[in-house]
């Protein structure tokens, strides 16, 4: 019988621990079991984000107010994107929320859309909201005829229909100048600006 090898300690490779253990194996870098499933499980949810953005279908105007982007992975009955990691479900709309407002989303809240479309991964389509917002906003829509994509009431350019935003990009690309779309359609050159360059509103 082959006598086993002595191995020296290490340092458990899960950050949280880093407690000194001592290896059966040369292989071995966790002190237990729980070190190397948690540490590979934030792993997994850290590159949700990165997973995300790779299936998502983007529109080629950058930050964009005015385009839906689809999640073109799985989707559930309802049409929400999900994504596995940890053998936990993961909804898409969520992890885009997060990811572009850079921040997590609150026990107890929902990532809605504004575009009502549930595969959309748009940051400015998604805002938080209760449950209670959520039927607010869907019944509203019901007499809405265009849906605001935009965050933020005192936004100017969220009072504008969508197809005069769309209209107002395509003036742009087409090299009409700021100034002479701001008069055409009666509003600030600021405006027009910021919905050219999809200026992000960032909520609270
Ligand atoms: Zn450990
Ligand atoms: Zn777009
Ligand atoms: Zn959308």
């Amino acid at each position: 019988m082959p006598r086993p090898r002595l191995l020296s300690d290490r340092v458990c490779a899960f950050p949280d621990c880093s407690a000194l253990f001592r290896p059966l194996e040369s292989s071995h870098r966790y002190c237990s079991p729980f070190c190397w499933y948690e540490d590979r499980r934030r792993h997994a949810i850290a590159s949700l984000s990165q997973r995300l953005w790779e299936r998502v279908q983007r529109c080629p105007h950058g930050d964009c107010l005015y385009c839906c982007w689809p999640w073109l992975g799985t989707t559930n009955k309802l049409g929400y994107g999900i994504l596995k990691a940890a053998r936990q479900m993961f909804f898409a709309h969520r992890i885009a929320y997060s990811s572009v407002h850079r921040r997590a989303i609150p026990s107890g809240l929902l990532a809605c859309h504004h575009c009502d479309n549930p595969p959309c991964c748009n940051g400015d389509h998604l805002f938080l909201g209760t449950k209670r917002d959520n039927y607010d906003d869907a019944h509203k829509k019901g007499r809405t005829v265009f849906p605001m994509p935009l965050h933020g009431m005192n936004n100017p350019a969220a009072k504008l229909p969508y197809e005069q935003v769309h209209m107002i990009r395509v003036a742009a690309e087409s090299g009409m100048l700021q100034r002479n779309i701001a008069q055409d359609f009666a509003i600030s050159q600021t405006t027009v600006s910021d919905i050219v360059r999809g200026r992000r509103r960032k909520q609270g």
